[in-house]
Parts: structure tokens; C-alpha cells; sequence
């Protein structure tokens, strides 16, 4: 069996492979030394590859390594193999890691280039979430948010011109939370909150990543990170917002465990 592990700022992604078979995992970042503990008590003849933030950490602190990866090679490696198992064939893309922050990279037959990061990710959506309206467990504020309704808390484009003609769509976000100071924000439920908070992070990376594609004469725009599971609001923001802007979004399924299974390839 190898083990592939990606330690990043909040979690740590495991891919256990031995020929077909594979087995992806995730842990806590901070829960990394009980990680450790498992991988010597439970796989001690194993093949262990490491990447991402942490990784330095693991290595020193694991009795065994077989190596370690630079982070972005990894990914673009596991990304690769994922995209081609999903039937996703491009070659010229751009693709956004969100993970706690996000990072920017285009792609080409050359392989990647690390193009530019922002510090909004999923760690500004835990922690935007946990500061209005006191959630921080990332499946209900996920869950919580497709029950809510943005509306009444970011400003549309639509709303500025006020029935006149706009010169972009007027369902585009004009200003994210720009609504919330002229708007009736008593009957706000925290469900619309991280709704707004989501779509906060996602048209931000969206936008970049819209931006990188046409400087880079693409229309593909690949996205990975653990922001993405499971995040269907997030998802939906992502698909219609390139949609509008005639950008096509890939969100790859199991993106976020790019890097782990990279390590071991
Ligand atoms: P980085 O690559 O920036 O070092 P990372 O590799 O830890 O960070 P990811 O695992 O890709 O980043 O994404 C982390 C984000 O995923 C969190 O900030 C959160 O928004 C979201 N997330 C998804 N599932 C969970 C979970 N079970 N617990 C906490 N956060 C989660
Ligand atoms: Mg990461």
C-alpha cells in the first residue's frame, strides 16, 4: 500500500492506494500527531508520501518518509489523474486550489505555473460564518446556506440602475454585502447570512479565475479544494457566474485530494 498525504492549513487528505484499489480520507490539520500515531501503529511496512504546508512537519515527526513533494507539483500530478478519470480532457486551463486560502495556476501540455493566490478561501468562509452568526462547523453552515436567500444582503447590478439598461447582466453581484446598509436586514436569518458569505468567497475566486482565463485564452476554469464538497451554493455560484461570463467551470469531483494522491504518483 502506498499513502499519499497532503497536510494543508486545515486539513490533512489521506489517499490510501494499492494498484486499483483507493481510498481517500480526510482529518483534521490539527489532529496531525494522532494521525501520525495511526500510520506508524497501523501501516508500519507502508509507503508514505508527503506534500503540502505541513508536510515538513509529518516528515520529521514520521518514522519513515518516502518522499516529499512540492505542493503545487502534487496536485497538478493528482489533478491530472483525476481530470483524465472524469473524462475532463484540456490542456490549456486555469485551475483553483480553494483551500484555506486559494491559490491561482495555469495549465498547458508544459505543465503548471503558480499564477497569483488570495487570502479568500475556505478559511474566510469558516471564519466570516463563525463571526456572524457564531457556526463554525463547516457541513451546517453548507447545509444551513442552501436553505437561505442572499437578496435581501448583496447589491445587484440590477438594483443600481433601477429598471434602466445595464451594460452587464443585472443579476451580477455589484457589491457583495452592498445591499445590507439600505436593506431590511431585521428580518435576516442566519441562513441568508453564510448564503451571502458563500457567495462572498465564491464570486471573489470566481472573478479571478474568470479574469486568468481570458488573459490566458482559455474558457476552462477547473476548481479543487475541500471549499468545494459537498457545497452545492458554492457550486452553483461557481456554474452560473463563469456561465454568464462564457467561462466553463469544471469542479472535479474529489479535487481536494489532488495533492495526496499526486504525492504518490
Ligand atoms: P491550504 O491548501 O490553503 O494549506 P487546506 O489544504 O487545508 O489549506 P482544503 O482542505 O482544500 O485546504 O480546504 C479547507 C477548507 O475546506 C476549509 O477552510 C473549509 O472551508 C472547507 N472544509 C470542507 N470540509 C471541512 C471540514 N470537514 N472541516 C473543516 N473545513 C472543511
Ligand atoms: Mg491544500
Amino acid at each position: 500500500m502506498k499513502i499519499g498525504i497532503d497536510a494543508g492549513g486545515t486539513l490533512t487528505k489521506v489517499a490510501y492506494v494499492d494498484g486499483d484499489y483507493r481510498r481517500f480520507e480526510k482529518w483534521k490539520s490539527t489532529d496531525v500527531d494522532t494521525l501520525i500515531k495511526m500510520i506508524d501503529s497501523q501501516y508500519p511496512q507502508d509507503e508514505v508520501f508527503l506534500t503540502g504546508g505541513k508536510a515538513e512537519y509529518m516528515a520529521e515527526k514520521l518514522n519513515r518518509n518516502h518522499g516529499v513533494s512540492i505542493e503545487f507539483d502534487a496536485t497538478y500530478r493528482g489533478l491530472k489523474t483525476l481530470m483524465a478519470e472524469q473524462g475532463i480532457a484540456l490542456e490549456r486551463f486555469v485551475y483553483l486550489n480553494v483551500g484555506t486560502g486559494t491559490s491561482f495556476h495555469h495549465a498547458s501540455s508544459k505543465g503548471q505555473k503558480r499564477v497569483g493566490g488570495s487570502g479568500v478561501g475556505g478559511g474566510t468562509l469558516l471564519g466570516l460564518s463563525k463571526l456572524l452568526v457564531g457556526i463554525d462547523d463547516y457541513n451546517k453552515i453548507i447545509h444551513l446556506a442552501d436553505t437561505g436567500n442572499r437578496d435581501a444582503i448583496d447589491l445587484k447590478v440590477h438594483h443600481i440602475y433601477n429598471g434602466r439598461p445595464t451594460p452587464i447582466p443585472g443579476d451580477l453581484t455589484a457589491s457583495n454585502f452592498g445591499n445590507v446598509i439600505s436593506g431590511d436586514i431585521e428580518s435576516l436569518e442566519p441562513a441568508d447570512k453564510l448564503q451571502a458569505v458563500i457567495g462572498l468567497v465564491a464570486e471573489t475566486v470566481t472573478a479571478i479565475g474568470i479574469n486568468l482565463a481570458e488573459g490566458y485564452d482559455t474558457k476552462d476554469i477547473v476548481f479543487i479544494g475541500s471549499t468545494l464538497f459537498d457545497n452545492k451554493v458554492m457550486q452553483e455560484i461557481i456554474n452560473r457566474y463563469a456561465g454568464l461570463k462564457g467561462a466553463k467551470a469544471h469542479i472535479i469531483d474529489n479535487g481536494e485530494y489532488s495533492g495526496a494522491l499526486g504525492a504518490i504518483l
